[in-house]
């Protein structure tokens, strides 16, 4: 029987873990099927405080979950694959395990989205990526193509451009949605070409991708563009799929918590990305986890009828 479990590895979860371990309430985190979450994946973070010469994601999910493990936080490398929030304590199935716990915190976060076109499914791994610091490595020299107009399209069309010959950024519309300095900086690099308007009709290959099926919005032409590798950069929907029915969502699946990041279910705290968030950023993310780790506190206090807060 845990007090407190964390679901996810991300900002949130870690640093829900780490106001969880200073509470006393030593955590344990299932981390999910991708360690560090979305942000581990971000080639380089220039926007989050602390860390004036930018830091790649993946260093700086590694800081926090040394940060938590040093404070007693224990992280077990799992999937959660069932959940039973309908009574206390909650039941938790993994892959390997079961575990009970009388607060959840859900910082599951979000997957990224698919564009559902004909060779998407098909090409996974054999040129199309969701994961530029994963796969970048491997268009060095070669024309790859990314596809969406906000942030993440546009900084790791950056990131790309330093590894690949040519960068394409397909965008449906003619107007980026990423923050003004990025799209500057890719707006000034010189392999990198964005074509505007224009949606990808499928993805062409052999053994591998060679091209993508391009559809002009404006004027309706079709046309091929040969390329190496396509990036998919178009948004992302919140991993919420094991509370349907159990936690209030909203229309887009994301958990509805109040200000203190309380769920619908008492002791169920939601934080980061999983939220209906205003602004998806690590910052955001990060303060969200501290709250929802000091609500889960306040929360078994109350059942355990200790003072809240402890005495430190
Ligand atoms: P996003 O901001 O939702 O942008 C998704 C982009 O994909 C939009 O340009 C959208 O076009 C396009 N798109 C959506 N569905 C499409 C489809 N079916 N076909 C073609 N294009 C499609 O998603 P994101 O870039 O992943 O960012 C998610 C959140 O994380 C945002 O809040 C973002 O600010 C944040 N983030 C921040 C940073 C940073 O601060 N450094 C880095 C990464 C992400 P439209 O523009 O036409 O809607």
């Amino acid at each position: 029987m845990e007090k407190v479990i964390i679901m996810g590895s991300g900002p949130a979860g870690y640093t829900a873990a780490i106001y969880a371990c200073r509470a006393g309430l030593s955590p344990l985190i299932i981390s999910g099927n991708v360690l560090g979450g979305q942000a581990g994946l971000t080639a380089e973070v220039e926007n989050y405080p602390g860390f004036p010469e930018a830091i790649s994601g993946f260093e700086l999910m590694e800081r926090m979950k040394q940060q938590a493990e040093r404070l007693g936080t224990r992280v077990v490398i799992d999937e959660v694959t069932a959940a039973d929030l309908s009574s206390r304590p909650f039941k938790l199935t993994t892959h390997g395990s079961n575990y009970e716990t009388e607060a959840l915190i859900i910082a599951t976060g979000v997957a990224p989205r698919k564009l559902g076109v004909p060779g998407e499914k098909e090409y996974t791994g054999r040129g199309v990526s969701y994961c530029a610091t994963c796969d970048g490595f491997f268009y060095k020299g070669k024309t790859v193509a990314v596809v969406g107009g906000g942030d993440a399209a546009v900084e790791e069309a950056l990131y790309l451009s330093r590894l690949a010959d040519k960068v394409y950024v397909i965008h449906r519309r003619n107007r980026l949605r990423a923050q003004q300095i990025a799209q500057d900086r890719a707006r000034r690099r010189e392999n990198i070409s964005f074509i505007w308007n224009s949606v990808v009709r499928a993805i062409l290959g052999a053994e591998t991708v060679n091209a993508v099926l391009l559809n002009n919005m404006e004027s309706g032409e079709e046309s091929t563009l040969p390329v190496d590798g396509v990036f998919i950069y178009i948004g992302s929907d919140p991993n919420t799929r094991l509370f349907v029915g159990q936690l209030e969502l909203d229309a887009n699946g994301y958990i509805v918590t109040d200000r203190r990041c309380h769920t619908s279910v008492p002791g169920v705290f939601a934080a980061g990305d999983v939220q209906e968030l205003v602004l998806k950023q690590i910052a955001t993310a990060v303060g969200t986890g501290a709250i929802a780790a000091m609500e889960a506190d306040k929360f078994l206090a109350e059942l355990e009828d200790r003072a809240y807060p402890p005495r430190q």
